[in-house]
Order: structure tokens, then C-alpha cells, then sequence
């Protein structure tokens, strides 16, 4: 069966910063068909769970944004560059090439990412693990994405 990389609170794990999770319904529907490696890459780079909100601070050129800070302005962006590393030594590991990623996520979004502002504002860009992931080869969707897997 085909590996695909997901966020892993979009399958039920508690790793949200609010300790809780994303779960998508429609996302399970594929279970059978797929083997899943759950990977929340915040974890993995070492931030507890609960935690604080942290946002992706952007510029006029998204790409050169480096920095990312938590809701108390404490810079996390070794954290989220550490997870980021993580997902991708699993996913070559693993052979995966497709990751289904949590939309909007620091780390996962793919589609659009919070403007560091913390005001709910979205601009272009992508989450840090989702654009490395990206850069390797690696093709990612977010969860609204699916319609083709099915
Ligand atoms: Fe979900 Fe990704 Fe956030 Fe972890 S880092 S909680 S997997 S969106």
C-alpha cells in the first residue's frame, strides 16, 4: 500500500497546541487504503503540548521569513526548523512521497499560513515543515485537498 505522510492531528492525535486535535472524518475514510505516518512536527521539535500559539512572522517576500514567534513573543523558530528536519529524515526514511498537511498550521500549512500578527489575518506562504518538505520533492496537499485519493 501507498505511504502518505499526515499532520497527525488530523487523524485524532492530541498534538495540537491546545492539546487537543484536528480530526478529519473524511480523511480516515482512507485508512484501508493507505498506510499513514502520523508526524506533527512541533513535537517533534521538542515544544510541549499543551502550548502557546505561534505564528510564522512574514514579510512583503514570504519565502525570506525565517522567524517564528510565539503569542508571548518568545522566538520558537529553532523549534519549528528542528521539527521540520524531523518530518523530513522520516519521510526519506520512509519513502514517502505525498503528505496531506494541516491547512494553515505554522508548520503544516501548505495553503496559506496566518500573517504573524495573531489576528487571524491569512497571507500566501507556508507552514516551515510544508515548505521543506516541499523543497525535497515531496508533493503536499492539505486536508481539503484529498479528492483525488479517493
Ligand atoms: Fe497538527 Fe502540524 Fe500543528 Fe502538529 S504541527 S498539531 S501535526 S498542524
Amino acid at each position: 500500500m501507498t505511504k502518505i505522510l499526515v499532520s497527525a492531528c488530523l487523524i485524532g492525535v492530541n498534538c495540537t497546541y491546545r492539546g487537543d486535535n484536528n480530526l478529519s472524518l473524511k480523511l480516515l475514510e482512507l485508512v484501508d487504503r493507505f498506510v499513514f505516518l502520523p508526524v506533527c512536527p512541533e513535537q517533534l521539535g521538542g515544544l510541549p503540548t499543551p502550548r502557546p500559539r505561534a505564528e510564522v512572522t512574514t514579510s512583503a517576500d514570504w519565502r525570506a521569513a525565517k522567524l517564528v514567534l510565539d503569542q508571548f513573543g518568545n522566538d520558537v523558530t529553532q523549534n519549528y526548523l528542528r521539527g521540520a528536519e524531523e518530518v523530513l529524515k522520516i519521510a526519506k526514511l520512509s519513502g514517502v512521497n505525498i503528505a496531506i498537511l494541516k491547512s494553515r498550521s505554522p508548520s503544516c500549512g501548505c495553503r496559506g499560513i496566518y500573517d504573524g500578527t495573531f489576528s487571524g489575518v491569512m497571507v500566501d506562504g507556508m507552514g516551515i515543515t510544508a515548505e521543506l518538505l516541499l523543497k525535497n520533492g515531496i508533493e503536499v496537499y492539505s486536508e481539503d485537498e484529498t479528492n483525488f485519493l479517493y
